[in-house]
């Protein structure tokens, strides 16, 4: 009976977040005890990112800080996970003493084996280079939120030439469509309201295991489970978002109107240098079909500035088609010149200076686009759902219009007490940049 206290300390994406679950449960099923505070952790575990400058120097920074409780405190076993993980394991283990063991991307199913083996006086292991291992089905959710991710597929066959994770998380492979609809309805059994799809692209979803692109499907299946209420799609490759996927996600009234597409550029010349499979004429006609097709259609993007080769007049492009297209949502990187991708080495880089400049203008721009769209949502009614509570009648929540953590929120004042995860309609009655004001309002919109 091992009763080590362990906390897991969870950096970077979602999915991410949800590798963090898979390694507690599977822990949690070896008889490890968890604990919250790093204080009193005998095991921490770090799951790291590392797939951009930014989120490198954030993992780095994380690790020197919890090395403390190394030198300090209870803690005997520093491991970390992760995208950093995988790609810098023998650096990470040279570089700072605290560490004890390496778990890579792939290599979860590893973790009760390699605390075994430092306890048996191994120490600095290294288990990584597994990227193309399945999912792990037999491990049960164990996080029950109002709002959970569902990883529908790992890794990506796209190799856009600044992006690492092809490298870190493996080739696509997709989950079988009925472990996924099994694990939605055991989340949903337990109280889950609203369930985010997510994977590197989703858009690929089947084409692996069943020699076709089987999102549109597994939609259909998911929108069928009674207990759920939202399903919400993130990370869709734009040139996989087929006719069948658009009905099937206009028609399934549980899938929220709500499309995370990255696009990443518009100028044809660095799209085809970022080896993105569409171009500017697919993706302005892709954007007018969805908008006719879905006229309520909530759309988040993201670009990058700054890319090799963006001119002043590039850069120019792409702010007049964010200011002509009007995004709901949008999000923007500066390119981070990442080793061990093709883009590392091409020539004319960007300065740094002229890049974040770039990403401040286009900031700003979006900053006044979502005003202006906010203003014409004065008056409207949206389902809200609850997930905090204020000062006294002060509630915070989000419609079908906001992914949670990267898009806007909505405060919602309530004579009534209301509780997290509760559904209400919510009547606009102010706005602000990004977010909305309103008050609750009944069935009848009263
Ligand atoms: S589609 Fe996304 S995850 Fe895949 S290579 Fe391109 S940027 Fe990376």
């Amino acid at each position: 009976m091992d009763t080590m206290n362990t906390t897991i300390v969870t950096l970077g994406c979602s999915k991410n977040e949800i590798d963090s679950e898979l390694m507690m449960g599977i822990l949690k099923n070896n008889n490890y005890k968890f604990v919250s505070s790093l204080e009193d952790a005998d095991i921490i575990i770090i799951n790291t990112c590392g797939f951009i400058e930014d989120a490198k120097k954030e993992s780095i920074e994380t690790i020197w800080k919890i090395t403390r409780y190394k030198r300090e405190g209870n803690c005997k076993y520093i491991i970390l996970a992760g995208c950093l993980a995988e790609r810098y394991p023998k650096e990470l283990l040279e570089e700072i003493d605290e560490i004890d063991g390496i778990i890579g991307t792939g290599n979860i199913k590893d973790i009760v084996q390699l605390i075994e083996e430092l306890k048996n006086g191994k120490n600095k292991i290294i288990r990584t280079k597994n990227i193309n291992e399945d999912y792990i089905e037999r491990i049960k959710r164990i996080s029950f939120r109002p709002t959970e991710y569902v990883k529908i597929s790992e890794g990506c066959n796209n190799f856009c030439t600044y992006c690492i994770i092809p490298k870190l998380r493996g080739k696509h492979r997709s989950r079988k469509m009925e472990d996924i609809i099994e694990e939605v309805e055991f989340l949903t059994d337990n109280g889950v309201k609203e369930i985010i799809l997510i994977g590197q692209n989703i858009t690929d979803y089947g084409i692996d295991l069943y020699g076709d692109y089987k999102l549109y499907e597994l939609l259909d299946h998911l929108n069928k489970i009674e207990k759920v209420k939202w399903i919400r799609l993130l990370y869709l490759y734009p040139d996989n978002i087929s006719e069948r996927l658009i009905s099937s996600i206009k028609n399934n009234q549980k899938v929220l109107k709500y499309l995370d597409i990255p696009l990443q550029h518009i100028n044809n010349e660095i799209l085809k240098r970022m080896n993105r499979k569409t171009t500017k004429e697919d993706i302005v006609e892709l954007i007018s079909k969805l908008r006719r097709e879905i006229p309520e259609v909530v759309i988040r993007t993201t670009f990058i500035v700054g890319f090799p080769g963006e001119s002043e007049e590039i850069f120019n492009e792409l702010y007049s088609f964010i200011e002509e297209i009007q995004f709901d949502r949008l999000g923007v990187f500066t390119y981070s010149r990442e080793e061990g991708t093709p883009a590392y080495s091409f020539d004319n880089q960007v300065p740094e200076k002229v890049k974040t400049d770039r990403k401040d203008k286009i900031m700003e721009l979006q900053r006044e686009i979502s005003y202006s769209l906010n203003s014409k949502k004065l008056g409207n009614i949206y389902e809200v759902l609850i997930e905090e509570q204020g000062d006294e009648n002060l509630y915070v929540g989000r419609s079908y219009m906001d992914s949670p953590e990267i898009d806007g929120i909505i405060y919602v004042s309530s004579d009534k007490k209301l509780e997290i995860g509760q559904f209400i309609k919510v009547k606009i009655t102010d706005y602000l940049e990004y977010d909305l004001i309103g008050e609750i309002v009944d069935e009848f919109g009263k």
